[in-house]
């Protein structure tokens, strides 16, 4: 092979934070910028069960009770997304891992394919979270996220982009919000301790601030120290 040929290694962003972090903003405005695609085992998971298969008819009442799918399921469905050709340059990964067994896989699932990882943790405040997650609504068709406070459509109750009315997420109740958050203490908050022993590069962003290009800012700012070859600088 010769010196032109020799495969760019992959880079992996690996999007940390509780639910109503921000992160699926975020994930859109990092694959606007680095066109590489988001990962979004949430998203998967919701897909499977609209498309009502097996897997989708085996997780619904445990996504619906904000409960956590299994280890084996989530790790199998990553590692078979990053092995798809747009996935060469490098991925986003976005609600992956969750809990312990999940982080240990990924480090094998990214050794595997060479990639280099770098962890961003977004931070915001317990109570931010609460009315962040519960004035969200999506548009059941084309997936785009509304926020109350931060980010409303142009007009109330409708999709910017096609004009559908905008729906409460089954799992952004407020009961099942409390339940995901009890969940993301217990089993996925630990993963930060497991990370700064693992990981070399790791970027801390406070994400409280309710304008999402600000918390993107800060992010660009610390991946273009941290990837210096791979981002535009
Ligand atoms: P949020 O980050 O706001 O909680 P997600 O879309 O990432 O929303 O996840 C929604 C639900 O999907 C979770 O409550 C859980 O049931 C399931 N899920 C998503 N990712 C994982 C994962 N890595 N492991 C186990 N369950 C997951």
């Amino acid at each position: 092979m010769g010196i032109a040929e020799v495969r760019k290694k992959p880079v992996a962003i690996i999007l940390f934070g509780s639910p109503g972090s921000g992160k699926g903003t975020q994930a859109k405005y990092l694959v606007e910028w680095l066109h590489i695609p988001q990962i979004s085992t949430g998203d998967m998971l919701r897909e499977h069960i609209r498309s009502e298969d097996a897997i989708g008819k085996a997780i619904v009442e445990r996504m619906r009770a904000g409960s956590l799918v299994s280890d084996e399921l989530v790790n199998q469905l990553v590692f078979e997304r990053i092995h798809q050709p747009d996935c060469e340059r490098g991925f986003i990964l976005d609600g992956y891992p969750r809990t312990p067994a999940q982080a240990e896989e990924m480090i094998r699932l990214l050794a595997a394919v060479e990639a280099r990882e770098v962890v961003i943790h977004l931070v915001v405040d317990y109570n931010i979270i609460i009315s962040r997650i519960t004035g969200r609504r999506v548009c059941p068709k084309c997936g785009t996220l509304y926020n109350a406070i931060s980010r409303p459509p142009k007009t109330a109750g409708v999709c910017d982009l096609d004009g559908t009315k905008l729906v409460v997420r089954d799992d952004d109740r407020e009961e099942v919000v409390r339940e995901r958050l009890a969940q993301y203490e217990r089993q996925t908050q630990p993963l930060i301790e497991f990370f700064r022993a693992t990981s070399d590069r790791m970027i801390e962003v406070d994400a409280s601030d309710a304008a999402p290009e600000v918390v993107f800012g800060s992010i660009q700012v610390g991946l273009k120290q941290a990837l210096r070859d791979l981002v535009p600088q």
